[in-house]
């Protein structure tokens, strides 16, 4: 049985700290209520927005005008070499689980914040490691339809931050994780170093959602060589990153109302604590016009916008 609640506010749902008010909100623990919930947004027509960690959106200043539907976090669950988590399961109680287990294949991805519906969604990923290297099958139910499928690896079509669940409309239910046997101690200590390099990279309780943009393929060969020459890496599928084109501009720092441009990670966008959501889009179409004009390439976000329209 699912219980509505009216006008609740979705700033503190969300690792921005920002947006107005959801007209109508419910959560939800199971897959059994997430059905129900979609099933009573189909009878009343009312538009649906599905909400996990809140780590990867920003939520307009007006809210939202229909049902968010908010996943609860519930404990994964062990089978020999797998684990299974509900979609509102948090991505860090997984990979915590996993090291408890002596399970490898997850390790890379400490400290991921959000729950793991959004991760498979976004084919969310770290280190080298990303979703699609440890999901073995995923269970959902389809946004309009309702037609529950279970997708096998393959069929999710992963690749970088997307899947088959963002691409068609799908909802993560239930994720099932296939790992190997591994050494606790050593992957305790592999997910300490990863937690210390992502806290040298960023200060990850920053208000924000993580890479603001997904990094661009750049067609431009002068200036794919300038980058590996400038920082000695290499560009993988000719994508560059979106936070060094950001910083080739001079963009670091920028400021727009309350919403600024990392100084440590030029692809953050951070709320300096009275952030609007329009100062957000503001400097991200301000971000990339200022890219598009003076480097020819076109950057395309990675956070969803919710409630824009
Ligand atoms: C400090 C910080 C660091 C970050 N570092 C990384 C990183 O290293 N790597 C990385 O990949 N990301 C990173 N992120 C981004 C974010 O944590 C991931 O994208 C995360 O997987 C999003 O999950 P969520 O539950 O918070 O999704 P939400 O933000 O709640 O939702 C994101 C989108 O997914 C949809 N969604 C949510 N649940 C489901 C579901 N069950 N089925 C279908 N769709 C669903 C939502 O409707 C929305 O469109 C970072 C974010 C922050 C704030």
């Amino acid at each position: 049985m699912i219980s509505l609640q009216e006008n609740v506010l979705l700033a503190p749902y969300t690792t921005f700290k920002i947006g107005g008010p959801a007209r109508r909100f419910v959560r939800v623990s199971t897959a059994q209520q997430l059905q129900e919930a979609f099933e009573w947004a189909k009878m009343k027509d009312v538009q649906t927005f599905l909400l996990g960690g809140g780590s990867n959106i920003l939520v307009s200043d007006k809210g939202f005008d229909g049902l968010v539907i908010h996943l609860e976090s519930t404990p994964p669950r062990r089978e020999e070499f797998s684990l299974i988590a509900f979609a509102g399961t948090t991505l860090s109680s997984v990979v915590d689980m996993a090291r408890d287990c002596s399970l490898e294949g997850m390790q890379n991805l400490s400290g991921i914040p959000g729950l793991v519906g959004g991760a498979v969604r976004g084919n969310a990923g770290a280190f080298g490691v990303e979703m699609k290297d440890v999901v073995f099958s995923v269970q959902a139910l389809h946004g309009k339809t309702l037609e529950e499928k279970i997708f096998s690896n393959k069929e999710c079509h992963f690749s970088y931050r997307t899947s088959v669940f963002k691409e068609e409309g799908w909802i993560v239910t239930e994720v099932l994780f296939k790992l190997r046997p591994g050494d606790k101690e050593k992957l305790a200590k592999i997910m300490e170093d990863v937690v210390a390099q992502r806290n040298a990279k960023h200060n990850q309780s920053a208000l924000c959602a993580g890479s603001f943009f997904i990094n661009p393929v750049v067609e431009n060969e002068e200036l794919r060589k300038e980058f590996e020459k400038e920082t000695n890496a290499s560009c993988r599928e000719k994508k560059v990153p979106a936070g060094w084109l950001i910083d080739k501009m001079g963009l670091r720092g920028k400021k727009m109302g309350g919403a600024m441009v990392s100084e440590m990670h030029p692809n953050y966008i951070i709320n300096t604590g009275d952030a609007r959501a329009e100062d957000v889009v503001m400097l991200m179409s301000y971000i990339k016009q200022q890219v598009r004009d003076g480097l020819g390439v076109q950057l395309t976000q990675e956070v969803q916008l919710v409630g824009f329209d």
